[in-house]
């Protein structure tokens, strides 16, 4: 049995017939920049999400960036984010001229270590960035007050993290702004680069939005210079199609996610993901830690069974960051998880038997 790591045909499978005729609409009414489907997206997400903005833009990298400086944040100023996550998170940062400050991470739940966090805030932390890996929120309680208390922004970076919630309020709705993206592979994806930011501040909203299309509002009106960012018109229509299932979809995956706890819970050698009580977790990945890493991931691979490392080096490790000089205080837990994680494959479409087949692997690696 073949089990691969994600599988977007089969769920391409199920909606074809909608995707097809938003693609062939789209194409038929040279709808391709802006128009009606962009308009409906930005309407159906801001609305899905309770929220007064929703700004499209071309993907999750350029949302993180465009918040950040359209809050002013620049060069002279710091801003912290987590040592475990995507590269886009700290170098967006960069992007504005601003320093990254790195924290570790919790050891359990893969997200930003909120007791590490007030030490690092300085006189020239501007913001704080948590990032909700995996789909598990981060302490947004904890987090708040210390923005509060320090006068920082948050920046919520939700790009794996749709709809997941913290004490029943959606990641990305808790911050001044949240930052999507729709990676293809993501929880809720387009079918190539797709991203958008949502707010409840109008001024931020309008700025964003502005600043993603050269400036301008109106055509040939530029207040200042911008960027070009925008979602195109036939991911839009893709999207506008997916966002009907995605509530399903996010159900699906959880479900799959308790089926993986009961079946790999007792096999010695590996921790399932734990969860915070007041998170919501929607499970854009199923982290494991777990030992022999390598040698695991190998037998899985010669089983069918497809998995991937999220990621193979924390970010202040890297090459691109050597010039930081972190100390190793705030990325130890992060480097020291980066030898044992191992995702498993998850996504709405798959099935009990193929979760058997992995967890049956994993079982019978060990008992060798
Ligand atoms: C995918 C991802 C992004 C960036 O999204 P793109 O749309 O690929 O630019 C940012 N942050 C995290 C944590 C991600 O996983």
């Amino acid at each position: 049995m073949k089990v691969p790591f994600v599988d977007l045909k089969a769920q391409y499978l199920t909606i074809k017939d909608e995707i097809d005729n938003a693609v062939m609409s789209t194409i038929h009414d040279t709808a391709f920049i802006g128009g009606k489907h962009v308009d409906e997206f930005e309407k159906s997400f801001a609305e899905l999400y309770g929220v007064k903005h929703c700004i499209s833009v071309a993907n999750g990298t350029d949302s993180l960036y465009i918040i950040m400086k359209m809050l002013g944040i620049g060069p002279g100023d710091e801003v912290i984010t987590v040592a475990h996550s995507w590269i886009s998170s700290s170098e967006t940062i960069s992007q504005t001229g601003a320093k990254v400050v790195f924290c570790d991470e919790d050891p359990n739940y893969f997200v930003m270590d909120v007791k590490q966090l007030e030490g690092l805030i300085t006189s020239n932390t501007k913001a704080i960035m948590p990032v909700h890996l995996c789909g598990h929120v981060c302490d947004m309680t904890r987090i708040m007050e210390m923005a509060t208390k320090h006068g920082l922004f948050v920046i919520e970076d939700c790009a794996q993290s749709h709809f997941s919630e913290w004490k029943e309020q959606r990641a990305g709705t808790i911050g001044i702004a949240g930052s999507f993206s729709f990676y293809p592979g993501k929880n809720l994806g387009a079918y190539g680069d797709a991203g958008c930011i949502i707010t409840n501040d109008d001024e931020l909203a309008l700025k964003c939005r502005m600043y993603a299309r050269h400036g301008a509002l109106i055509k040939h009106q530029h207040k200042m210079e911008g960027i070009n960012s925008r979602l195109d018109g036939l991911q839009a229509a893709i999207l506008n199609v997916k966002l009907k299932y995605i509530l399903d979809w996010t159900e699906s995956r959880i479900a799959a996610a308790k089926y993986y706890d009961t079946v790999l819970s007792d096999i010695p050698k590996i921790q399932i993901p734990q969860r915070m009580p007041e998170t919501k977790h929607t499970f854009h990945l199923y982290m494991l830690k777990v030992e022999r890493r390598d040698e695991l991931q190998a037998f899985l691979k010669e089983n069918g069974i497809e998995t991937a490392i999220h990621y193979p080096t924390a970010l202040p490790a890297l090459e691109a960051y050597a010039y930081l000089k972190t100390p190793r205080d705030q990325y130890k837990i992060a480097e020291a998880n980066s030898a044992s994680i191992l995702s498993i494959p998850i996504y709405p479409e798959i099935s009990k038997e193929m979760m058997d087949h992995v967890a049956g692997t994993i079982r019978k690696f060990y008992t060798n």
